[in-house]
This record gives C-alpha cells, structure tokens and sequence, in this order.
C-alpha cells in the first residue's frame, strides 16, 4: 500500500476523553462492550443499525455500545468485544482508526460493500489519483463559474491514499456482512448471534449480496 508521510499528529484516540459516570459503568457491568466506526462509507451500514428496529432493545440487554457514531462517543475507553466497521480505507486517519480498533476488538466484522471490497469509493481506483483529484476539483462541472480551482490540501486534513482499499487488506477482519447496505435482518442475526454465544451465520435468506 502506497501512502505519503504524514507530519507528527495527535491521533484522535489519543485525545483526551471524559471517563463515564460510575452509574453508566454500573448499568453496563456484565454487558458485552460493541463498537462502531465508520470509515469511507455513508452511513447507510451504520443505519442498518438502526433498522433493527424493537429488536434492538432486547440486543441491548446483553450488549452496549461504546465507540459509535450512534452514540457520538469517537473514542474508545475500555476493550470491546465487538467491532462493527462501515467503509473502507481511503486516507491515512481511517488506516491509523482501523488499525487502533483492530487493536481493541477481540472480533472485528467488515459491514457492507465498502468495507468488503471498497465499494462506490473504489471506483477512483480505475484512474490514477492525480487525475481523480483534478477530474473532482479543477475540471468538476460543479464548479463554481469565475471561481480559482484548487485541490484542498492542509497539514490537519487527512492524506487520502493512492487508492482505496478493503479493510482486510489493512488489518485482519474475522467476519464479512456483504451488501450496500446489509439489512436490518443481516445485522441483527449476525449480532443476536455473537451476543447469545452462538457461531457466525449467515444464510442466505438474508444474505442480499454474496
Ligand atoms: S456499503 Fe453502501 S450503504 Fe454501506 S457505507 Fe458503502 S455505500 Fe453506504
């Protein structure tokens, strides 16, 4: 994998972070801890969440979630047991956030197209990025008539990568949830399923993609 160096930067689960009150930490003893992140992705496999719908209640008696953008909570505090990952990798802050919640997860589950194989954001990898990026900000029939054309660039926005890559080619992923996006159902099985003890599965009455 090609990347450019990156100046030395405070990475953001570095940053400081308010610990939980005490009767947080007390309702979830016991619990299995999950964690979301999403990567480059649209949030449309985090939703899929949500399109657990009431079943998400009984999920949560056994499981909570730390690290979400559901929650807002962008860190992670304690180790979880289940990482949910959208989106794939296309700049160097989802590789430093990937490779921090390998690091943290006992099981890691790529969710979706995009953290699969890469997904829609993928399809920059048919051109080289120096003419992606032109094709996007200097000749983009967006842009704005009379405006100076300019490829963004500044130390604190995270150096995209030459291309854009599959999660289990940065680090090791236990599980894979195709689709764009999984449904509720695909979701909810494979986490009813890891919160009761029971092996990965999923069947393809389920399975939209394969
Ligand atoms: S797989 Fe589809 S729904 Fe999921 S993040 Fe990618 S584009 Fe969005």
């Amino acid at each position: 994998m090609k990347t450019q160096t990156s100046p030395p930067q405070t990475a953001s689960h570095e940053l400081p972070a308010t610990p939980p009150p005490a009767s947080l930490l007390a309702a979830r003893a016991g619990k299995i801890k999950m964690a979301t992140i999403s990567l480059c992705g649209c949030w449309g496999c985090t939703l899929s969440i949500l399109d657990c719908d009431e079943r998400i209640l009984g999920l949560l008696d056994k499981v909570t979630i730390t690290r979400s953008s559901l929650t807002d909570i962008k860190r992670i505090a304690e180790r979880c047991t289940i990482g949910f990952i959208e989106g794939g990798v296309a700049n160097e802050e989802n590789i430093e956030t990937l490779e921090h919640f390998r690091a943290n997860c006992d099981i890691l589950i790529a969710v979706g197209a995009c953290a699969v194989w890469g997904g829609v954001p993928a399809m920059r990898n048919l051109v080289e990025l120096k003419d992606c990026l032109a094709q996007a900000y200097l000749h983009s029939p967006t842009a704005v008539a009379g405006a100076k054309p300019v490829i963004p660039f500044h130390p604190e926005i995270p150096r995209i990568t030459a291309k854009v890559y599959p999660c289990h080619e940065v680090v090791k992923i236990d599980y894979f949830i195709p689709g764009c996006p999984p449904s509720g159902d695909a979701v909810f099985k494979v986490l009813d399923d890891l919160a009761n003890g029971r092996p990965f599965d999923l069947p393809s009455s389920i399975n939209r993609y394969d």
